[in-house]
């Protein structure tokens, strides 16, 4: 019945039953097939989100929709019943169904025919899946800002307000490939890592919202969510790792390539911190990794943006006692002798490899830089791949846990004082 009503809203869900001539008798059939599923699935969704309506227990958490890249404009789709609010919840306008373009003018919000002399406004819907943005739909509440920029122009800013156990769904929908068979252990892993995160990360930025990259995490559109990702979610709700009485720093990565990190020596802690000291993962060992070229004409800019001179002399990279094989810290010295330190992260994304798990370096003829390691990504905490193959070796969710983050303990979100710093 709910995916009736969806279709009856026609305002895009992929492929319209509306198109014309009759339909084959096979398609109507798949169609109603896939309506039972889909309902049955959205059924199950909206019981949960009822028995987790404590916002103690799952409280909103505001994700950033940068990927979208709002400013070059959105198209915006609201099905059902839709309120504009003023962020003190004073109703602006309302309506039933909506369709328009989404963009500032002139420093103004403008959504479709409105133009609500605020910076800041709401849009919410009685629906569950009730939002699309271009061609993707989406969960909550949706704030549009007209935020003023450090240059005094304004910039489109979608935030979607939406309850932890939604943003984790659309968390494990995002970095994992949730369609892998026997993965329901690692996605479970996946979720509990990714609640942690959330709540860990939001302690420690000065902003009160995630962003949808991997910069805190990636976020995809309830178009992403398949079954297992739910029965994830939903068999970990509301369970966290904390250690030492405090919400773990729940890192994770893609790969480690054979053995995880420690925070500390790569920069990502103060202090050495037992739960991310870097474990081995013998499952992951790659033996052939990843190469890398980096051309003189790339060392030579690298050399006049540091000020090193016409041309880099040496490349020193610094492991530091890392028991992952990343390189901690990198030195560049410049044909001027003078020397530019970083953090191997630097390092990183300045080369544009897939991690600092760096095994051989050398110079080549051409002046170029050769490169060859092993693993993706910083290589602290829970490895993605490691999981995976964990998860397909009967391992359960808790034990996989353990293994990446020694120490930790899961908990549950009621035992926060507060989940939201
Ligand atoms: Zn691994």
């Amino acid at each position: 019945m709910v995916l009736v009503g969806f279709e009856s809203a026609g305002i895009g869900v992929g492929t319209s039953v509306n198109a014309t001539g009759p339909l084959p008798k096979w398609m109507l059939l798949a169609l109603c097939l896939a309506a039972l599923w889909a309902g049955s699935l959205w059924v199950d969704r909206w019981q949960s989100r009822q028995s987790g309506r404590d916002s103690r227990l799952n409280p909103p958490v505001l994700v950033q929709l940068d990927s979208l890249r709002p400013n070059r404009g959105v198209d915006l789709g609201l099905r059902g019943r839709w309120r504009m609010l003023r962020p003190d919840g004073v109703v602006l306008e309302q309506g039933v169904d909506f369709l328009g373009r989404l963009k500032l003018d002139h420093g103004h919000l403008k959504i479709g025919v409105f133009r609500p002399e605020l910076s800041h406004v709401v849009l919410e819907t009685d629906g569950d899946v009730a939002i699309r943005l271009n061609q993707r739909w989406y969960r909550g509440r949706l704030h549009l800002l007209a935020e003023l920029q450090e240059d005094r122009s304004r910039q489109l800013v979608l935030r979607l307000e939406l309850p932890l156990e939604d943003y984790v769904l659309g968390v494990v929908s995002g970095e994992m490939e949730t369609s892998s068979p026997n993965a329901d252990a690692a996605l479970q892993v996946q979720a509990v890592a990714a609640r942690t995160y959330a709540l860990w990360k939001l302690g420690q930025v000065e902003r009160p919202y995630l962003l949808d990259s991997t910069y805190d995490q990636r976020f995809e559109s309830a178009d992403f969510e398949t079954e297992s990702a739910v029965r994830a979610v939903q068999a970990t709700v509301g369970q966290i790792l904390v250690y030492d009485g405090e919400i773990l720093a729940a890192y994770y990565h893609a790969d480690c390539g054979g053995h995880t990190s420690a925070a500390y020596p790569l920069g990502f802690r103060r202090r050495p911190y037992p739960p991310l000291r870097g474990v081995a993962d013998p499952l992951c060992r790659d033996p052939f990794g990843w190469e890398k070229i980096v051309p003189a004409e790339t060392l030579d800019a690298w050399a006049k943006q540091f000020g090193l001179g016409a041309y880099l002399e040496t490349v020193h990279l610094y492991r530091r006692g890392d028991p992952g094989q990343r390189c901690a810290a990198v030195q560049l010295i410049g044909a001027n002798g003078a020397p530019e330190n970083f953090l191997g992260e630097r390092f990183r994304s300045l080369t544009g490899s897939r991690s600092v798990r760096i095994h051989e370096m050398r110079c080549r003829e051409d002046g170029a830089l050769w490169l060859r390691g092993s693993g993706y990504g910083h290589g602290i905490g829970m490895c993605q791949n490691g999981a995976l193959l964990r998860s397909r070796a009967g391992e359960s969710f808790q034990d996989i846990l353990f293994h990446y983050y020694p120490g930790a303990e899961l908990a549950s979100i009621a035992s926060l004082v507060s989940p939201i710093p």
